[in-house]
């Protein structure tokens, strides 16, 4: 098993081994208060090429951030080159960014039954843990796929896949397998079937495999995150142990519960609403988990970014 220790050096890591000095930006946590420990951010755009991005969770306070490593929805695949590395790396230590994540291409299917797209998949999966290694990021974010023929093959290819990737690309990025919605043949739903996902990748690589939970996502899916708060986590922490959790991905949702739509909505303002949010940002469980927000940009991405980030710090105290 994986254990909270593990996946929290893996992010230490991340945030501080490859620039050496572990205290040498204690003191740059303006703008956080109190509540420096605090590993709070949102997935920010690399607009311009990935040094961008450091930039601009700076500018909205963020201690985390998650971003895409190339174009999302294209199969065009990039290594990253060693000045960009750099770049990046000298970008991210001028900031108070601790955790990193990279967002992979939602083009991916690792469960797919078909062998063109599935090796396809695996290719594309491959360089982005290429990039993260490369780009010193701690964490790769992954959808499980889509089962398209029967659920247990569907599965068991997602686990194979993975580690057959993990075997390629030595390493220690951590996959973090998202939670999702539910809808249509969607793997990862159910804290149940994550458990099987994760439980079927091979040894030793499961070790560098933790559970994503997007709030939006578990809630489309049926988890009563509103009226059942504490039963959600008891059912996570027996299903998948509170040790498998690595990282939360924060929307409120404009769909339902139970509804398996994935629309996210401003933090506090949807189905979801505030109070399960300040149960979250008070949850001495989850005090040492990274979280990022994936709520809509509206007219400009720094200022609500940066209003969604002081609205939960504001529910932490
Ligand atoms: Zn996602
Ligand atoms: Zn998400």
């Amino acid at each position: 098993m994986v254990t909270r220790k593990k996946v929290m050096a893996r992010g230490s890591r991340g945030r501080q081994g490859r620039r050496g000095d572990p205290g040498k930006n204690v003191d740059n946590l303006d703008d956080l208060d109190d509540l420096g420990h605090l590993l709070l951010g949102a997935h920010v755009s690399t607009a311009g090429g990935t040094p961008n991005a450091p930039g601009r969770a700076k500018a909205i306070g963020a201690t985390a951030m998650q971003m895409f490593s190339k174009q999302a929805s294209r199969w065009a695949e990039r290594e990253c080159e060693e000045e960009e590395c750099r770049a990046f790396v000298t970008a991210l230590s001028d900031t108070s960014v601790r955790a990193t994540a990279a967002h992979d291409s939602y083009l991916i299917n690792l469960a797919s039954p078909d062998p063109v797209l599935r090796a396809r998949s695996l290719a594309s999966f491959e360089a982005e843990l290429r990039r993260c290694e490369a780009l010193g990021i701690g964490y790769l974010v992954s959808h499980p796929g889509n089962f398209m023929d029967d659920r247990a093959s569907g599965l068991a290819r997602n686990a194979e896949a993975i580690g057959m990737a993990l075997e390629r690309v030595p390493g220690r990025v951590v996959v973090l397998m998202e939670m999702t919605a539910g809808s249509g043949t969607a793997l990862g739903a159910t804290f149940e079937e994550m458990a099987s996902l994760i439980g079927a990748v091979p040894m030793p690589h499961r070790e560098r495999v933790a559970v994503c939970v997007d709030t939006a996502h578990i809630f489309a899916a049926g988890y009563d995150l509103v009226d059942d708060y504490e039963g959600v986590w008891a059912r996570f922490s027996d299903t998948l142990g509170m040790d498998r959790l690595g990282f939360l991905h924060l929307n409120d949702s404009k769909a339902p519960r139970g509804s398996h739509r994935d629309r996210h909505e401003l933090i506090g303002e949807g189905a979801i609403g505030e109070r399960p949010f300040r149960s979250i940002m008070t949850d001495e469980r989850l005090v040492a988990i990274p979280k990022v927000i994936e709520t809509p940009k509206l007219d400009d991405a720094e200022t609500t970014d940066r209003r969604m980030l002081e609205r939960l710090r504001s529910y932490a105290v």
